[in-house]
């Protein structure tokens, strides 16, 4: 039986698939959740209960989670985004956040997923995955840009390391590390401006939507 149409969105961080993923989200009418805000509220909740390493203190945040903590702007900082890079290498954190994004992404009507392993371990059947990327220069200065706007002390040099440092822990974690789905269409947005980028996708996104709707 088909199911729902679900839009997964992965890639690296300030790729631009969080933007991606609220346009999508907005033409296809489709609730969107951002996933790496459940990471980041996980960090920030072990690290204050006590140590953001000890697996145990971030399995318990997890488990304590829920939907109403995601809005709050402290998830936002430069200083959660490192947090939840830490907590998500945690095989455990990523099974008790399962059934949420699972749940999510099966609402009549479908949804859209950002994050890293969306298309890979979250949803594999989503009838439309992107891989969105942007060289590590041009997302540090986008990361940087967007950290100052919100008021955050960094200099672009602090983000480059932050940058690499979150790559490279996402990338080679053992439990659903960061990598495009075999089935995923390459997103480079390194050139784009926010709408390119956005028609770009809702393009690969149509033309998963024609084959979803014949399938
Ligand atoms: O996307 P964002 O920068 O908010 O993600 C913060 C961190 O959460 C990432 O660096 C990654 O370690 C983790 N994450 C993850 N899987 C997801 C979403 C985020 O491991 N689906």
């Amino acid at each position: 039986m088909k199911g729902p149409f679900v839009i997964a969105v992965d890639g690296p961080a300030a790729s631009g698939k969080g933007t991606i993923a609220k346009r999508l989200g907005e033409t296809y009418e489709l609730p969107v959740l951002d996933t790496g805000l459940l990471y980041r509220a996980v960090g920030v909740l072990a690290q204050k209960a006590g140590d953001i390493d000890d697996p145990a203190a971030c399995k318990a945040a997890a488990a304590t989670l829920t939907a109403d903590q995601l809005a709050d702007p402290a998830l936002r900082t430069r200083e959660a985004g490192e947090l939840a890079s830490r907590a998500a290498v945690h095989p455990h954190v990523r099974e008790a956040l399962l059934a949420f994004q699972q749940t999510f992404a099966g609402q009549e009507g479908g949804a859209v997923l950002d994050g890293r392993d969306i298309g890979t371990v979250i949803c594999p059947d989503a009838p439309a995955k992107l891989y969105v990327t942007a060289r590590p220069e041009v997302r540090a200065e986008r990361r940087w840009k967007q950290l100052r706007a919100q008021g955050e002390a960094v200099s672009l040099d602090e983000v480059r390391a932050d940058i690499r440092r979150r790559d490279a822990r996402d990338g080679r974690r053992d439990a659903a590390p960061m990598r495009p789905a075999n089935d995923a269409t390459l997103l480079d947005t390194s050139e784009m401006t926010i709408e390119q980028a956005a028609d770009a996708a809702r393009r690969i996104v149509e033309a998963a939507r024609a084959r979803w709707e014949t399938s």
